[in-house]
């Protein structure tokens, strides 16, 4: 059966560091929709124009359009064993919408590692990551509707992930490999 984890943290926490050192040990790719969209922003599609208007403003893609996006991604051959969900699911319709795909897919979530990290850090890695990489939507305005958006809509999927079993926090305050290690454990463990 695929097996399928699912990386939670506020933007910024590291959730796409992390999803990278794991799909080189795992063996499965990491499914990042916010790459997904930068993708199809870069490639002026369609789904790129529609993303933009959402993403510049740090507000969240309609959850149609995320989901559909998606099930293309996990019918691609690299994913038949699974993958790291990083920056997915973001509201509780696209964690229900992510269920009726993995039981089409006889798929299941094996784990959800919650990256816990202080809100004042997070902002500062994200400026600095504003100045490193130049990403449009790294600017404090847009940093401070991000982190909102992350409180209102998709912090509640971490009580629903809590009440199946599958959430695992992990201190996101520590360096890099000492998380990657947390996180390894967390899989193993479940
Ligand atoms: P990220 O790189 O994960 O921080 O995502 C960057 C932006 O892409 C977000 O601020 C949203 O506008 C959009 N986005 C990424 N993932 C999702 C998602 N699961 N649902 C809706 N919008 C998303």
């Amino acid at each position: 059966m695929a097996t399928y984890l699912i990386l939670m943290g506020a933007p910024g926490a590291g959730k796409g560091t992390q999803a990278k050192l794991l799909q080189e040990k795992l063996g499965i790719p990491q499914v990042s929709t916010g790459d997904l969209f930068r993708e199809n922003l870069k490639n002026d599609t369609e789904l790129g124009k529609l993303a933009r208007s959402y993403m510049d403003k740090g507000e969240l893609v309609p959850d149609e359009v995320t989901v559909a996006m998606v099930k293309d991604r996990l019918s691609r051959e690299d994913c038949q064993s699974g993958a790291i969900f990083d920056g997915f699911p973001r509201t509780v319709a696209q964690a229900d919408a992510l269920d009726a795909l993995l039981s089409e897919l006889d798929g299941k979530i094996k784990v959800v590692p919650f990256i816990n990290v202080n809100p004042d850090s997070v902002v500062q890695r994200l400026l600095k990551r504003a100045e490193l990489e130049g990403r449009a939507d790294d600017n404090e305005e847009t940093i401070r509707t991000r982190m909102s958006v992350f409180q209102e809509q998709t912090s509640p999927l971490l009580n629903h992930y809590e009440a199946r079993g599958l959430l695992v926090e992990i201190n996101g305050e520590q360096e890099i490999e000492a998380v990657q290690t947390d996180l390894l454990s967390a899989i193993e463990d479940k």
